[in-house]
């Protein structure tokens, strides 16, 4: 069995006491176990604080060319990085690849980006944001608002279903920025992270403290965060409420992001008609969200507001679709959706199907654990794609809980665009959604209606429907986070994520001194 250590100030450390158990979801295997207790998380910050400041010392050529160096690392490992996600996390060969290709492919989206401010800022450490400006009625007094790394240690904690894509899609911006990080995986599915960090310790790639992990626990670890430092967390709901409140975060003012929960939604237009490409690809978004990672997705559709005349329509087309959904052991060929990643898992999300349940009708599924396919019977954390119907779009559980696995709810609605709107805003803040339709006005409403609820939206139509990216599918250039119960964080969106680790200042004085010190022409 492997024993997942932490890699902390230098060094491998096995924690003391009773380990946490990893488990192979599929056949409830237990494959890794881990501990962090008795961990000098002081060392740790003091190790983390004494990299920030070599890494700010690089430029941003260097920093992206470290990125670069670390994208090129896992991809050459990428085989072996494929067989752990699938063995620790239920994941099909295609889920794996969602996670480990994601890492990859935004360290390397970040790497260029990097690439990018170098061209534009040379070595200046600083971004400028806006203008030089003269402030007052002086004419040589001015102001001009820059941005610098702010010199602190980013603190990281992922949840369960991304441990590739979500420790390094952190990581990209927090290196870009020249921000050390201490990153904590979520223990159930570490053993990917374990690996990259295996890999990135024997590379040599990185200056020593760029980079540790907590495998276990996190210690005394965030009330020593001090006020440049920052925690970047992703997980549900309760545990970020819990993470915010962290003694003293509050008094010195440590920065906090934080990714939760959403009830993402894909809303259909009256105008889309049945049977057409925009039809097809609806059917087909909410078909991958549901099954791809078995529904363990942060932005996967959980409700689908349909006008009522095609409720029925929608429902015969995905359960076509979904048909072709194999259930069972990912790690055999066919397999087409793997169990749920663990045992609590498992129990949550029948709970939740359940309780949704409650308030409508199953139109597949009916909220019991099922047998895999090519698993040993009675084992594995298998539940069926579910599909309910809801009476209506007004009201309901099924805009308060996030049930974390393979399940949408059908919910009816007049087809307004107001109406539409609204019950994308009943989500009460959400990752991202999607709308089908050509009307351009009905998508006009819809759009100011409903944007200030979402993260991101997709404004799915037919000219496009064959070009968009999966709406669950999180891109680099892109912001990530929603407003709400999604934690009201952001991450990605290119340059945009550095902010996080930056300080924006309003430098005022002399603008001929401000414009020689800034290198500002004119
Ligand atoms: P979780 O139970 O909240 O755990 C998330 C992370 O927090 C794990 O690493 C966990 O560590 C850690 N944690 C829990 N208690 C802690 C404490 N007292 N101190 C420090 N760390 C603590 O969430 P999850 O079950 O892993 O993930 C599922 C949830 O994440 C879903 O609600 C999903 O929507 C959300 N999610 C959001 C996004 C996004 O980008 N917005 C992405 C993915 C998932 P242990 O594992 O060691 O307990």
């Amino acid at each position: 069995m492997v024993r997942l250590k932490s890699y902390v100030a230098g060094r491998w450390f096995d924690g003391s006491g009773t380990p946490a158990r990893l488990v192979n979801p599929a056949s409830e295997e237990v494959i890794a176990e881990a501990t962090s207790e008795g961990l000098d998380f002081g060392a740790a910050l003091d190790h983390a604080r004494a990299a920030g400041a070599e890494l700010r010392k690089l430029s941003w050529a260097q920093r992206a060319a470290l990125i670069k160096g670390v994208q090129k690392l896992f991809h050459a490992n990428r085989e072996e990085l494929l067989d752990l996600a699938q063995l620790n996390g239920g994941n099909t060969r295609g889920d794996a690849k969602f996670d480990v290709d994601g890492a990859i492919g935004t360290l390397g989206a970040y790497a260029a980006t990097g690439e990018a401010m170098a061209a534009k800022l040379g070595d200046r450490p600083w971004i400028l944001d806006g203008e030089l400006a003269q402030l007052t009625r002086a004419p040589r007094f001015g102001g001009q608002h820059l941005w610098l790394p702010r010199p602190g240690v980013a603190v990281h904690i992922n949840a369960f279903n991304f441990p590739a894509w979500g420790t390094f899609e952190k990581a990209a911006v927090a290196w870009l920025a020249g921000a050390p990080i201490i990153s904590k995986p979520a223990t159930a599915t570490a053993l990917v992270t374990f690996r990259m960090t295996e890999l990135l310790a024997q590379s040599g790639l990185l200056p020593e403290g760029a980079f540790q992990l907590v495998c276990g626990s996190t210690g005394d670890l965030l009330r020593r965060l001090g006020p440049q430092d920052s925690l970047a967390f992703t997980g549900s709901n309760a545990t970020g409420a819990m993470l915010r409140n962290t003694p003293g975060f509050a008094e010195r003012g440590v920065r906090v992001n934080v990714e939760a929960d959403s009830l993402n939604a894909a809303l259909l237009a009256p105008d889309v008609e049945i049977g057409s490409e925009l039809w097809s690809t609806a059917v087909r978004h909410v078909a991958t969200d549901m099954t791809q990672k078995a529904g363990q997705k942060c932005t996967a559709i959980r409700r689908v507001i349909v006008p009522e005349p095609l409720v029925e329509a929608f429902e015969e087309a995905l359960l076509e679709q979904l048909a072709a959904t194999t259930v069972g052991n990912p790690l055999v060929d066919g397999v087409t959706m793997g169990p749920v990643s663990t045992a609590s898992q498992l129990r949550d999300v029948l709970a939740g199907i359940n309780t949704l349940a409650a308030n409508g009708r199953f139109i597949t599924g009916n909220g019991q654990r099922v047998d895999g396919k090519d698993a040993p019977v009675g084992k594995g954390f298998f539940v069926a794609p579910t599909v309910i119907r809801m009476e209506s779009a007004a009201a309901g559980a099924v805009h308060d809980l996030e049930v974390f696995g393979p399940n949408v709810s059908i919910l009816p609605y007049d087809g307004s665009a107001s109406e539409g709107a609204a019950a994308l805003a009943r989500g009460q803040g959400s990752l991202m959604s999607t709308a089908y339709s050509d009307d351009r006005a009905w998508l006009g409403t819809v759009l100011v209606e409903a944007s200030p609820w979402l993260g991101r939206f997709m404004l799915t139509s037919s000219k496009v429907a064959d070009q968009v990216s999966a709406p669950g599918m999180v891109l680099p250039s892109c912001i990530h986070g929603g407003p709400g119960r999604a934690g009201g964080g952001e991450e990605l969106g290119g340059e945009r994520g550095l902010s996080f680790y930056m300080q924006r200042t309003a430098v005022q004085g002399d603008r001929v001194i401000l414009g020689k010190l800034l290198g500002i022409e004119g």
